[in-house]
This record gives structure tokens, C-alpha cells and sequence, in this order.
């Protein structure tokens, strides 16, 4: 059958995704919605199909990550998914992205990226403005005690310097776009010529304008992806999930918006991800460590070495201290980000029972037992919500 092949050969048919929506935007169940946020705006410039020309998987992940993103931005939406996972959401109001054009998802939520004509992006108001970077940073405690250096790649689209962002090759220009007459936009017949509907021009992608004779260096598109390095300074106190912001090291205005790149830059944002310490658990500015102590220091009373961040310190451990008792010690914890005064170390004692007994000492203890009488009361198990209250209270 000549000609078959040819006819279906462009269109690519994707399943609604069946897969997880926290694994597809890569958060946890708990996530914020500053979280899910800063995770699909990533996800989305990483598979942006303007990133990634001709790339079919990239287009289709693009798709997933808007789909996943849409549900789990909403709290309601959320919620049915949480509780009734795909099959909740099924006949609910939704968009069917894989139908959908791309430029069409990336302006449905064009706030978080930061690009736009002053928030009205079709509006045509406002200073043009290129679309906001992000990327990540990991960072010990101890860094975040003093504050860091770090030195950051990432990559962004910037004009192409060959045809100042035409995408036309030297000496030929765009011209007007025989589809949409330049409009950028088309009139649709949708649901049986009952509605029309206006879409981006299939052709032009909205630009309004076509590149007959492309530029080498950018194969039209006006925008070349560069590699580019930064020190940036991260200051103490930091807490996981912040930014620092770097003004104008995001993207000039797209090609669409102005070819030249003229207008605002947008931003980077260079999100911070505090690593797990083997000793110390964080909790606001205070550190917390949970120290192992012999019930005879704990009856008797003794002077104890506490591990700090950077060295150590002693620690009065009163005669009669109990299991999960909580000791504060002043200024040992981080500073505080905006204030930059320490947080404390509290320290909480984990009584240890020895497991072995030589003869002497079980003697001994034996004697001890015949002469003591406890008392026991029982109590509340929740000793982790114990030290929460006294934490929060102190
Ligand atoms: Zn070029
Ligand atoms: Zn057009």
C-alpha cells in the first residue's frame, strides 16, 4: 500500500499517563506546594521540546510532567488522587495534554516560569521577559553554620549571536506566515463546528513569522542553549528548600516575544538541599543530638562530653536524669538566617542498659536490687512527641 506509510507517519499517539504523579514530577508524597511547584517548572525546561527539537520522548515527558503537575497543584484535585489514585480522577475536568500544543501547557501555567509580558503575556503590555532558571545545590550542616561558596553550571537559552536572534540566515529575512497571515493565531472548528476555537498557529508556533532560509547556528530557532558558570554565595542559616535568587542569570524574552531577546533577563534560582547528618537532626535554627548514656551516669549524676558541630562540650548531667531527658545548651545550634543568632543543641539522653554483666558486677547489682524500690508508673510511650513539646516550648 504506497503512501500509507507517509500518511501516518507524523502522528504520534500518547497514553494518558498511569504513572505515579509524585514520581513523575520526582517529590515526595508530602511535598509542599512550593515543592511541587519548583519540581515541574524544572522537569518542564528540562523537556521542553524548544530544548529539545524533534525529541518525541521529550515532548511526551513535557506532556506527563503538566499532567501530574495540574492535579497535584490543586488541593482538591490532589486530594481524590491521594485517596483514590487515577481512577478518582477520571471523568473530573481536566486537560488532555497529549492533544494539547506545547506552547499552549507551557503559557496555561506560564506564572511560575517567570516569563511573560508583565504577567499578560498575550495582552502585549508590559517590558517583555525571559523565563526564570532553576537548579540545586547540596550543602552540609556545617556549611550552613558559616555560609558557602558554591560554584554552579546550567544551561540556558541565549540569543543567537550569528542572526541576532532572527533565525534567519545572514542576508535572508523571516517572512509573514502564509497560515495565520502573521497573526500567530488560528480559528478552529471544535466539537462539530458548534465552537470556534482560536489556537496557536500550528506553522509558525505563534511567532507569526517563518524562517524559509535558517540560520547554522541556531537551525532557526534564534536562541542557542550555553553553557554557563557562577560562584554563587549561600548565606548561614539557610534551610532546605530555599532559593537563593540571582537577578537576570535566567533567560532573555523568547523569540516569539522579541527576537532580539530585548527586555528583562529572568531569574536564577538556586535551590538549596540540605544533606542528613550522621549525628545531629535539625530542627528550625536548633540542632538536636540524642546521646547514649550509661544509667549509672544517669542515677549518679556526671560530667558528659556532647559532640557540637565543630568540637565538643561538657554537659552537668544532674544525679536522677531519666531516659529522654532534655538538656539545652545555649548558641551551639545555626544562626539564624536573617538575624544570624545561634539556635541551641539540645540534647536528648538515650539511657544504655549493658548487655553484659561480668560476675563481680552482677554481684554487686544484685545487692543493689535487693535494696531498691521502684516505683513504676506506666506512661505515655510517645516519647517523640515528648521532646516536639518541649522543644517548641523551650
Ligand atoms: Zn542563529
Ligand atoms: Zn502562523
Amino acid at each position: 500500500m504506497p503512501g500509507l506509510s507517509a500518511q501516518f507517519s507524523s502522528t504520534v499517539f500518547v497514553m494518558p499517563t498511569t504513572r505515579d504523579y509524585y514520581e513523575v514530577l520526582g517529590v515526595e508524597k508530602s511535598a509542599s506546594g512550593d515543592e511541587i511547584k519548583r519540581a515541574y517548572r524544572r522537569l518542564a525546561m528540562k523537556h521542553h521540546p524548544d530544548r529539545n527539537p524533534g525529541d518525541a520522548q521529550a515532548e511526551a515527558a513535557f506532556k506527563e510532567c503538566a499532567e501530574a503537575y495540574e492535579v497535584l497543584s490543586n488541593s482538591e484535585r490532589r486530594s481524590v488522587y491521594d485517596r483514590y489514585g487515577h481512577a478518582g480522577l477520571r471523568g473530573t475536568p481536566g486537560h488532555d495534554f497529549n492533544s494539547m500544543n506545547v506552547d499552549d501547557i507551557f503559557s496555561m501555567f506560564n506564572d511560575i516560569f517567570g516569563g511573560g509580558m508583565g504577567g499578560q503575556r498575550r495582552a502585549g503590555r508590559g517590558v517583555p521577559r525571559g523565563y526564570d532558571l532553576e537548579t540545586e545545590v547540596e550543602l552540609t550542616l556545617e556549611e550552613v553554620l558559616t555560609g558557602t561558596e558554591r560554584d554552579v553550571e546550567f544551561k540556558r537559552l541565549d540569543v543567537c549571536e550569528t542572526c541576532s536572534g532572527s533565525g534567519a540566515k545572514h542576508g535572508s529575512s523571516p517572512t509573514t506566515c502564509s497560515t495565520c497571515a502573521g497573526q500567530g493565531q488560528v480559528a478552529q472548528a471544535g466539537l462539530g463546528g458548534m465552537f470556534r476555537m482560536v489556537t496557536t498557529c500550528p506553522h509558525c508556533r505563534g511567532r507569526g513569522k517563518v524562517v524559509t532560509d535558517k540560520c547554522n547556528d541556531c537551525r532557526g530557532n534564534g536562541r542557542v542553549s550555553v553553557k554557563r558558570n557562577l560562584t554563587i554565595k549561600i548565606p548561614a542559616g539557610i534551610h532546605s528548600g530555599q532559593a537563593v535568587r540571582v537577578a537576570s542569570e535566567g533567560e532573555p524574552p523568547p523569540q516569539e516575544m522579541s527576537p532580539e531577546g530585548k527586555g528583562i533577563r529572568g531569574d536564577l534560582h538556586v535551590v538549596v538541599r540540605v544533606q542528613d547528618h550522621k549525628q545531629f537532626e535539625r530542627d528550625g535554627d536548633d540542632l538536636l543530638i540524642a546521646l547514649p548514656t550509661a544509667f549509672t551516669q544517669a542515677a549518679l549524676g556526671a560530667e558528659i562530653n556532647v559532640p557540637t558541630l565543630t568540637d565538643h562540650t561538657t554537659l552537668d548531667l544532674p544525679p536522677g536524669t531519666q531516659h529522654g531527658a532534655l538538656f539545652r545548651i545555649e548558641g551551639e545550634g545555626l544562626p539564624n538566617l536573617r538575624s544570624g543568632r545561634r539556635g541551641d543543641l539540645v540534647v536528648i539522653t538515650q539511657l544504655v542498659v549493658p548487655r553484659k554483666l561480668n560476675d563481680s558486677q552482677r554481684e554487686l547489682l544484685a545487692e543493689y536490687a535487693k535494696s531498691e524500690k521502684l516505683e513504676i508508673k506506666a506512661q505515655s510511650p510517645s516519647l517523640w512527641a515528648k521532646i516536639k513539646d518541649a522543644v517548641k516550648g523551650g
